[in-house]
């Protein structure tokens, strides 16, 4: 391919009914511009989640045989129904409809071949969490040839994008996979619509990228085939300097570098981020309906001083280790590997002379666990609900200090406060009140105005 190519990476976020055939718009705007149009797709609203917890449910349910096949040829037929709804919406003639859905029968017949081993098998669960991408590339390739976009579903294994066999948030082998993409796409005369969130392992088992694993497939093929950008679109546009619900005149901030929207932990996915950095890939977030509405993500040599975003995560927990004797090493060591043993992470670690202070989310539902276990371990251990409030963009000691006294006359009951570390691009407290959007309008006057 000699032209330039951009990645488009459209999430269940926007497949919906009215903003389908605006995203056939996009492509073809970028075919008349002379660019190479490339697609990658998330699964259909809430098709990943419901292959989730149908999983969990075959799981949970000591079944015999029948009972599996019964449970698994409804739980068919209901995401058969998911998609023709979309379907139905498309202006397919008849005899288009007919060759969609029998492409999409070979797909639920393996599906249900695949539902009906996962129980002996649970190496194939990503493969039937994948399922999700695999249905939507195909309807959507036929939706975009219907619109006179010659396109072709290409899946991840047939490319193919190798990983390593870290089931549910597998990681892209990425000297192998780079070669493969390439390849592949030196041949491909049609736009290709790549399922994303998929890889296989060496040994031909498809896995998944995590959740929110289409932004990683985006990113690793744009960079990977040096795309002239990326473009995440969205349903609204933009990185918005705080969340427009507390601070109405937030505003879409122009341009961030990579550092930055790594800091701010939202934008884009960690995994995602870590391609794009490498080759510098320029990563547009656009609105769908607006594309003016747009943050760039791409290098930026002199970051200006000042707050860029100010946000929060909520509702997690610290935990206070107190002690004269404290062998902050020593305790740490412990700590950790019971936070290792549940695959929970440690947000924030904070010490002084005595006291050890950990921030971690309870995003696995594991933390009593890994608590009671430290306690055991440990008698001095307190835990608090706290939350944590946090600036991106760049820092000198006057906004540390600045920020930290904030916190202190807002009455927030500071617990870890900010520090300073070089070329210093992100302030983060951790503080007990809850009236965290009371904080965020004082802050925004104060850092942003
Ligand atoms: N469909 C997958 C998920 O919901 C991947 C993605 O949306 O990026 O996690
Ligand atoms: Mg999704």
């Amino acid at each position: 391919m000699s032209k330039k190519i951009i990645v488009n990476k459209f999430g269940g976020g926007i497949l919906k009914k009215e903003l389908i055939p605006i995203i056939a718009k996009r492509l073809k705007e970028q075919l008349n511009k002379g660019y190479s149009p490339l697609v990658v797709v998330s699964a259909m609203p809430g098709v990943t989640d419901s292959l989730v917890s149908f999983l969990k449910k075959l799981k949970e349910k000591p079944l015999k045989r029948d009972g599996v096949t019964s449970l698994t040829v409804n739980y068919i037929i209901e995401l058969k129904k998911i998609h023709s709804v979309i379907i139905a919406d498309m202006e397919f003639n008849k005899e288009w409809r007919n060759e969609i859905h029998i492409e999409l029968e070979k797909l639920f017949f393996e599906l249900e071949k695949d539902l009906n081993t996962t129980l002996s098998d649970t190496k194939l669960e990503d493969k039937i969490i994948s399922y999700g991408e695999k249905l939507s590339a195909t309807i959507l390739s036929f939706y975009f040839n219907l619109k006179g976009i010659d396109a072709q579903r290409l899946l991840a294994e047939e490319i193919p994008i190798i990983t390593d066999d870290n089931f549910k948030n597998a990681n892209i082998d990425w000297q192998t996979s780079e070669k493969n993409i390439n390849q592949k796409l030196s041949n491909f005369k049609k736009v290709p619509i790549i399922a994303g969130f998929t890889g296989i392992t060496n040994n031909g088992v498809t896995t998944t990228l995590g959740r929110g694993g289409t932004d990683t497939t985006a990113c690793f093929v744009g960079s990977a085939i040096k795309a002239y950008k990326i473009i995440l679109w969205k349903d609204v546009g933009g990185v918005l300097s705080t969340d427009p619900k507390i601070v109405s005149k937030a505003k879409i901030i122009k341009a961030i570098s990579y550092q930055e929207a790594e800091e701010s932990g939202k934008i884009i996915h960690e995994k995602a981020i870590s391609y794009v950095k490498i080759f510098k890939t320029p990563i547009e977030i656009s609105s769908i309906s607006n594309p003016k509405l747009t943050t760039q993500i791409k290098e930026i040599k002199n970051i200006k001083k000042g707050t860029k975003i100010i946000s929060s995560k909520k509702n997690l927990t610290l935990f206070l280790i107190t002690d004269e004797n404290i062998k902050t090493n020593e305790q740490l060591l412990i700590v950790s590997s019971v936070f290792a043993k549940y695959k929970v992470e440690m947000i924030l670690v904070s010490n002084t002379r005595h006291s050890l202070q950990i921030v971690a989310d309870n995003n696995n539902g594991l933390l009593d666990k890994v608590f009671e276990e430290i306690e055991g371990k440990i008698s001095k251990i307190k835990s608090i609900k706290v939350n944590m409030i946090f600036l991106v963009g760049k820092f000198d000691i006057n906004d540390v200090n600045k920020f930290n006294d904030l916190l202190i006359k807002l009455e927030t009951k500071l617990q870890i406060s900010a520090f300073l570390y070089e070329n210093c691009t992100r302030l983060e407290a951790v503080v007990e009140t809850n009236k965290i959007d009371e904080v965020i309008k004082v802050l925004y006057k104060k850092f942003i105005k």
